[in-house]
């Protein structure tokens, strides 16, 4: 088998600028099948011959059909943190990774009919300081922007909940459905034991 000029390249980035938590295999089928059956929440890069770079997550079948030879198909590059992954490739083959269709769900992908665009125009400050934000944390700023938007609905969705919730509580202090007779009963009755209990 040839060697891979993909794999030399790689090795030859990581050497100069190693990247923490990143594996990689060419014609390695027990490391690699190792990898992956003891990280099963991890991310798993698709080197094929063409260049073409397919991020899939560590269970994905196509990258664990060890029917074939998996480390001979496409060098792979492996990790638990996707985001490790993603930078790697950016700073190595200065391309983002195409997410594979079969293991992604539909959320995940962009431009998948699932997503809708919003545009947003932001004052040039914030728009400077999250791009500040977004290389420090090596993610895109869309993504960011995603995450910090989707927080804050959470937040706003659990804080309308707690209003509604304070809201009949007071309503209701003090009216039938504030006292559950039933349930009254039954811990007076359990009082009235403890006591006469010695
Ligand atoms: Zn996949």
């Amino acid at each position: 088998m040839k060697p891979s000029p993909i794999f030399k390249t790689l090795n030859r980035f990581l050497k100069r600028h190693p990247v923490e938590d990143v594996e990689r295999f060419w014609e390695d089928e027990a490391g690699y099948r190792d990898w992956v059956t003891n990280k099963p929440d991890g991310y798993v890069i698709n080197v094929v011959r063409d260049g073409k770079l397919v991020l899939h997550k560590a269970t994905c079948g196509t990258v664990t059909d060890f029917s074939q030879q998996m480390t001979v198909f496409g060098v792979k590059v492996c990790s638990k943190d996707r985001a490790n992954l993603e930078s790697l490739c950016r700073a190595a083959f200065k391309r983002e990774p195409e997410s594979c269709g079969r293991c992604f769900s539909e959320d995940d992908r962009p431009g998948n009919g699932r997503t809708k665009n919003f545009h947003l125009p932001l004052p040039a400050q914030v728009y400077s300081l999250l791009r500040d934000e977004a290389s420090r944390a090596n993610r895109p700023a869309t993504v960011l922007a995603r995450q910090a938007i989707e927080d804050w609905l959470r937040q706003r969705r659990k804080a309308a909940t707690h209003d509604a919730i304070a809201a009949y509580v007071a309503e209701m202090a003090g009216t039938g459905a504030d006292l559950d007779p039933a349930f009254e009963a039954a811990s007076l009755e359990y009082l009235a034991e403890s006591e006469r209990r010695p």
